[in-house]
């Protein structure tokens, strides 16, 4: 599969991402019974993630959307901005910040940082995927669909440089491509 100057090849299909969003909502609804959290998707990555996962749940729910940019190309810049802020008020709610992928933890660190001075009740991070060999920083990731190798990956939302966002399918760089 060509995404623009790289080969990327089929990583995880539809089909098991899909199962592993179930699960994922599985432990949310028996953990969020009774409760209203505020599911805040991370844009632009998490939009398809969130899309399928919120319609898996069992519990009344809001949905919020904030955007945070990091990474340019193949790699992450190390520098986080906030691009776009949360429209709700947050005090005194429940939060699951439902994320795409966790790489260093440098975006969730930040995404964090800024939920514990809005004042929210409690901060709970859901992931699509995690590198865990990447993590650098000392975050909590309470819920996380899949566990993937340290390589890029495209798809289901994420893009490279803008692209392949729309593919069903994850793809991974392929190996020639790694340089
Ligand atoms: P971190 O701040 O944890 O290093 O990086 C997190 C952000 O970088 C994610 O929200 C995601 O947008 C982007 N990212 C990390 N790894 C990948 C990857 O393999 N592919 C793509 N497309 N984006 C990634
Ligand atoms: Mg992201």
């Amino acid at each position: 599969m060509q995404v623009l100057d790289k080969e990327f090849e089929l990583y995880i299909t539809h089909e098991e991402i899909l199962n592993k969003v179930k699960a994922l909502a599985e432990e949310l609804n028996k953990d969020y019974n009774g409760k209203c959290p505020i599911m805040v998707c991370i844009l632009n990555g998490a939009f398809i993630f969130a899309a399928d996962l919120v319609r898996e749940v069992n519990f009344p729910v809001e949905i919020g959307f904030m955007k945070y940019s990091s990474y340019v190309g193949l790699d992450t810049v190390g520098t986080v901005d906030k691009v776009a802020d949360l429209a709700q008020d947050v005090k005194g709610r429940d939060i699951i910040v439902v994320e795409d992928i966790i790489d260093t933890g440098y975006t969730m660190e930040r995404i964090l940082c800024d939920f514990k001075e809005k004042g929210a009740a409690s901060v709970k991070v859901a992931c699509l995927l995690q590198k865990p060999k990447k993590l650098i920083t000392n975050i909590k990731v309470d819920y996380c669909a899949l566990d993937i190798k340290n390589e890029f990956i495209v798809g289901y939302g994420l893009d490279y440089n803008g692209h392949g966002r729309n593919l069903k399918d994850i793809y991974i760089l392929s190996p020639d491509d790694n340089d």
